[in-house]
């Protein structure tokens, strides 16, 4: 028999693929870590079971509990399904702006879902405050508060890191990618560096996000904007800080939707956006270490959930992204 004993331990152990294009692009070996293949098809499984079972253990989730987080929709996902196989009910609060695939999945798993406007954080009406107001007013509720629970960083030192470390024989020159709640980049990051320090541990930050300046020039500033669903942050959450980060780059959605098509055309991978910008770092951060280095990123979600964005001309045209010849 080779069985896996339940829906959560499908979680995690991701593989890790070269990818042909990035490579030969740079003469380095780059490799995608392929979160896509959890469960909920995003690398937000990983935080929603920790969040949860750190929850548990500390006693605040009591069976038949609820579960009520601001997300994305990643992170709702995991969390919903999570949920289901433990038997609590989940409200999630998500802004307006994310894809109708992941709002039906979403309802598709039994999750309650509330949708506000995109506000800024500083505005109570931001979907993080109203989901922390929910959980407040409902009785036996957990926030899982993804942005500063650090239980969400802890699923990637000892899941994510460890994973990659020992795929690449404990050969890795380099690490990248972006930030949404920072857990990913924060905790590779922490658990690459306990393992060899020279890692070099780089963000790659979309358009519209403070952290580049923040670690370039010690500034949080942003400029510009970008279309790309789960990443893009404006300050140093719990997840963030200490993060080990030694360089970063700035990626435009442009640069980062032609990986995305290139690997969908070229290799047959079909992704999101914040993958793209992902592996655009990872060129960079390549062409940064020099030929022959090994660098490793995050492939973090699946491309059938933006069908109706991403692979949509006419969304693509809106947005003014266009495909190269
Ligand atoms: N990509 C996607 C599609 C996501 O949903 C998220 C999570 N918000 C991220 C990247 C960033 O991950 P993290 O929250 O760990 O920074």
């Amino acid at each position: 028999m080779d069985t896996t004993p339940n829906t959560l331990a499908l979680i995690g152990n991701t593989p890790l693929v070269r990818l042909a294009g990035p490579s030969a692009a740079t003469g380095c070996d780059i490799f995608g870590k392929c979160e896509f293949t959890n469960p909920g098809a995003s690398v937000k499984d990983r935080a929603a079971l920790s969040i949860v079972e750190d929850a548990e253990a500390r006693g605040m989730l009591a069976p038949g509990g609820t579960i009520v987080e601001g997300t994305a929709g990643n992170t709702g996902i995991g969390l919903a399904l999570v949920a289901n196989a433990k038997g609590y009910r989940t409200i999630i609060v998500m802004p307006d702006t994310q894809s109708k695939e992941k709002m039906d999945t979403l309802r598709a798993l039994g999750a309650e879902l509330v949708t506000v406007p995109a506000a800024p954080y500083s505005s109570p009406c931001h979907f993080v405050h109203t989901s922390r107001r929910i959980a407040e007013e409902t009785p036996g509720a957990i926030w899982a508060n993804q942005f500063d629970n650090i239980a969400n960083r802890r699923a990637h030192i000892t899941g994510t890191a460890e994973e990659i470390w020992a795929q690449m024989d404990g050969r890795v020159d380099g690490f990248t990618c972006a930030a949404g709640t920072g857990g990913t980049i924060a905790g590779v990051g922490l658990g690459l560096k306990a393992k060899d320090e020279r890692v070099c541990i780089a963000l790659s930050d979309p358009h519209g996000a403070a952290l580049y300046e923040y670690y370039a020039h010690g500034e949080l500033r942003s400029e510009g904007s970008s279309v790309a669903e789960g990443i893009g942050q404006g300050r140093i959450t719990a997840n963030l800080e200490g993060a080990p980060i030694d360089t970063q780059f700035r990626i435009s959605d442009q640069e980062g939707f032609d990986w995305v098509d290139r690997l969908l055309r070229d290799e047959g991978l079909c992704l999101g956006l914040s993958s793209g910008i992902n592996v655009a770092g990872a060129v960079r951060l390549a062409r940064h270490l020099g030929p022959g280095q090994r660098v490793a990123t995050i492939l973090c979600d699946t491309g059938f959930r933006y069908l109706s964005t991403l692979y949509d001309p006419a969304w693509l045209e809106a947005k003014g992204l266009h495909r190269a010849a």
